[in-house]
Order: structure tokens, then C-alpha cells, then sequence
């Protein structure tokens, strides 16, 4: 191995995992990825045995770019004797558990590449280098990518009570809960929000005396993903949107937003059939409310419990909610790592905090044009609402890497046009 890599990736999720696995076709390169956690492990804590990925399992950490490598998922399936068994569940989407299992064989492929228990405390730069590290050992590259995922996005009135029984979904406390006999409100009506419901309901963490969904949303939105819609998450899209003028960026994504973040439609089904089968066929003493339209504007605790004042949008009424238990299911937000704290100076900023990307998702910043600074997962008002999702992970990981490489390793504009054209004007 050269003593300068020529990239060096931090953090492990799927995104730098599918760069580690797509970046081997150039075997040039040398690279090295490394994760503060002792293996791989995805959004372990909301890991339920009902939850299924909201992408279709063709859209894998490699396929999209390279259906030969042998990090496929179907790959997966071939060699652990999966094949002829998983055809038969007839299903486009996966369990999040055996996405996370192909992940883990994904990572057990590679271990010269992949250094777990690692975390980076620092990232310096001398005008050449890279240099990544902490008190045990240093590493130096070229280019960087970051990778390092979001953070649990927390409602300022909440950080307060931030407790074992005031908590988000994404925390060791989910683990530890015990909900017997208790008053438990759930803040979000997302996809967590409802797993986090369901799963209460179904009494994973003993049996709670009263269950409360509350969502700022008018409803329990389905995801969108019809066909025309689905072209969002394509590589012409992700080309036309980039030239959009950045100012209307941010409410064209908004707007998307259900595309990306909304309720998976079977799972609402399968929901709202169990809540007909417990309150009209079994006849049980209802337990369970949903409040839609509430948004949480504050906290008090007293006597022992949590007073939730609520904003209700369809009454323009305020009103107050008692819980034992807060679960807070309020989504994720860029999370800008402390590592990089010695550099941040020389980045380039875009006005609302986040960094300003090129197209080839390197950071705008002061340093050499030789050392390149890759970020995934932090570019949603930049690069379009594809960018916080794995649908086009192996392509950006083939973009990634061609400009890695300044070479084109992979073809990365060669789709089929669109059907919907945004950016080209109509010439008949
Ligand atoms: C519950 C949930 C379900 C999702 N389901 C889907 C889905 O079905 N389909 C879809 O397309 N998208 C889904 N997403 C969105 C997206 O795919 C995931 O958030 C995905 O995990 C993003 O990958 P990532 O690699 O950016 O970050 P992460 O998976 O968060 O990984 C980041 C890694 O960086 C490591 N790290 C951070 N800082 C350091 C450091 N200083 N040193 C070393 N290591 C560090 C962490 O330990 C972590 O392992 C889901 C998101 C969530 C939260």
C-alpha cells in the first residue's frame, strides 16, 4: 500500500461503502475507509422486525453502476444460498435488517479497506496532504470524502427534558424503554413515527397504558412513488436540477419532500387494518389516538409528567397533551463533524450553513486543486432530494470516483433521456 492514499473516506454508512465498493474497479487507487463503530451497523437503534427500505433491492450499493461487481445484492444472495428462496418471497424491497446483513457482507469482502473501531478526531491539512487521525495512529491522503450521516434533529423546546423518558427514536434509550402502564406520545408521523407506534401497539416495550401519535403533517402522508415522480431519483434529474438557480433550490425540494420522506403505503395499510381488526373486531378498549395537524410547541414537566402544549392547524386551537413518556421521531439534520473543525476555515460556504458542492459532490474550498474534499449525504438543496437516499448511491459513487481518478472509469451520463424535461427549452 502507498503511504499517501489516494482517498481517504470517513465514516462508514452505506454511502462511503458503496464509494469503497465502486472505487475498486480502479485498482490504481488506493483508498481506505474508516467508522468509529466496531462494525457495520445501520440506524441500529430503529431497527425493527417490520421495517422494510423504502428503495427497491436492484438500487444497491453497486448495481446501478456496475451490475458485474460481485458486491451485489443479488451477489449476496448467490453465495449464501439465498437465491432460489428470496425469488420466491416475490418482493422489490427488503427487510432494513438484510439490507443491513448484505451491508455487513459487503464490509466482510473488503477488510484491507474498511477499518472499523476507528474514529477520526481530526482532519489536518499541510498544503499536500490530508492527514486523518487520532491519539493512536495517523493516515494520510490526497482527497477525503466525508460520510459521516446525519444527527437526530431534536425540537428546541424539547432539548430541555432530554431524558431516558423524553427521548429520540435514535438513541440507547429506545433500547432500554419500558412502557408498562405508562401515558406514551410519539412527536412525528413519519416513517419512524409510525414504526415507533405500531411497534408500541404491539407491546415491544410491555404493555403501555395509553399510545399517542401527534404529527405536524394533515395526515399520515404516503410516500410518493409513482412512475413520473420516480424521475427525481435519476441521474438526468440530478443534471438538471444542479443547474437551477440556487435561490429556488430549497422550495423546489420542499416541495418533493413526500417523495423522499413520506409513509410507505403498504406499511399504512397493514397498519390501519390492525387498528380496525383491535377496535371493531376484537372489540378492545381503544388505547390508541392519532392527532394529525399538531405541532409541539412546548414542554413543561410536573408532578412527575410531561404537559405537551400543541398548536392544532385545523382548529387554530391550542392544546395540552399528558405524557409519562415523550418519544421524539422528528426526523434528522445535517450534521457538520467535529473532525473537521482545523480545515472548516477554508471551506466555502453556500449563506444557509451547508457547504458549497460541485457537481462531482467535491466542497468549494481554499486548498490545493489536487486535494479534493467528497461529501455525501449533505447536499439535499444542492444536488436534489436524491442525495439523503441510497436510490442513486452507485451512481454518485461512480461520479465520485471518476473524479477521484480524473479519469471515467465508469459512465456516468449515459441514461435513457427522461420523459419530463425541466431545463431544456421546447424548439418545435
Ligand atoms: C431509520 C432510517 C431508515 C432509512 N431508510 C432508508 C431507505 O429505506 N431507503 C433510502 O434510500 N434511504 C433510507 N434512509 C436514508 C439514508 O439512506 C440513511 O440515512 C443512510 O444511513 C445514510 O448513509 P450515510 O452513509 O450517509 O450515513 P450513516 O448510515 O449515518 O453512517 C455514518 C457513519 O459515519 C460514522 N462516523 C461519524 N463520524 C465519524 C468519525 N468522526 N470517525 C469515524 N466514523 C464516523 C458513524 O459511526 C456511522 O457509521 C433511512 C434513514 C433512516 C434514519
Amino acid at each position: 500500500m502507498k503511504n499517501v492514499l489516494d482517498l481517504a473516506g470517513i465514516g462508514i454508512g452505506p454511502f462511503n461503502l458503496s464509494l469503497a465498493a465502486v472505487s475498486e474497479k480502479n485498482v490504481s487507487l488506493t483508498t481506505r475507509f474508516f467508522d468509529a463503530k466496531p462494525g457495520f451497523q445501520w440506524h441500529s437503534e430503529i431497527m425493527f422486525s417490520d421495517s422494510d427500505m423504502q428503495t427497491a433491492f436492484l438500487k444497491d450499493l453497486v448495481t446501478g453502476v456496475d451490475p458485474t461487481s460481485p458486491y451485489t445484492f443479488l451477489n449476496y444472495l448467490v453465495q449464501n444460498g439465498l437465491f432460489h428462496s428470496f425469488m420466491n418471497t416475490n418482493r422489490q424491497v427488503i427487510t432494513r435488517k438484510e439490507f443491513e446483513l448484505y451491508c455487513q457482507w459487503v464490509a466482510g469482502q473488503m477488510p484491507e479497506k474498511l477499518l472499523f473501531g476507528f474514529k477520526v478526531d481530526t482532519v489536518e491539512y499541510d498544503g499536500k496532504v490530508f492527514v486523518i487521525g487520532n491519539k493512536k495512529q495517523r493516515f494520510s491522503a490526497k482527497n477525503i470524502c466525508l460520510g459521516t450521516g446525519i444527527r437526530p434533529k431534536i425540537p428546541c423546546c424539547a432539548k430541555p427534558f432530554i431524558s431516558s423518558s423524553f427521548f429520540h427514536a435514535k438513541s440507547r434509550f429506545l433500547k432500554e424503554l419500558n412502557a408498562r402502564d405508562k401515558n406514551v406520545v410519539i412527536v412525528g408521523g413519519g416513517q419512524t413515527g409510525i414504526e415507533v407506534f405500531r411497534n408500541a401497539l404491539k407491546n415491544k416495550w410491555g404493555c403501555a397504558k395509553s399510545i399517542t401519535l401527534i404529527s405536524s403533517r394533515p395526515n399520515l402522508e404516503p410516500l410518493d412513488e409513482s412512475a413520473f415522480v420516480n424521475e427525481y431519483f435519476s441521474p438526468n434529474y440530478a443534471h438538471e436540477f444542479f443547474t437551477v438557480n440556487k435561490y429556488l433550490k430549497k422550495n423546489i425540494v420542499n416541495y418533493q419532500k413526500l417523495t423522499s420522506d413520506g409513509n410507505t403505503p403498504t406499511y399504512l395499510q397493514a397498519l390501519y387494518n390492525e387498528l380496525y381488526y383491535a377496535q371493531n373486531v376484537e372489540s378492545l378498549p381503544a388505547k390508541f389516538k392519532i392527532f394529525p395537524y399538531r405541532r409541539l410547541e412546548s414542554v413543561r414537566c410536573s408532578g412527575g409528567f410531561y404537559e405537551l402544549s400543541l398548536h392544532n392547524g385545523f382548529t387554530q386551537r391550542g392544546e395540552q397533551i399528558n405524557a409519562d413518556i415523550v418519544i421524539l421521531c422528528t426526523g434528522f439534520e445535517n450534521n457538520i463533524p467535529i473532525c473537521i473543525d482545523r480545515i472548516k476555515h477554508l471551506f466555502q460556504f453556500d449563506g444557509n450553513n451547508g457547504f458549497s458542492i460541485n457537481q462531482d459532490f467535491s466542497v468549494q474550498w481554499d486548498g490545493h486543486v489536487n486535494n479534493r474534499i467528497f461529501v455525501q449525504n449533505f447536499s439535499r438543496y444542492e444536488h436534489g432530494i436524491f442525495e439523503p437516499q441510497t436510490s442513486l448511491m452507485s451512481w454518485r459513487s461512480a461520479v465520485i470516483t471518476n473524479s477521484v481518478s480524473r479519469e471515467e472509469v465508469y459512465r456516468t451520463q449515459n441514461s435513457a433521456p427522461n420523459f419530463l424535461s425541466y431545463a431544456r427549452a421546447p424548439t418545435t
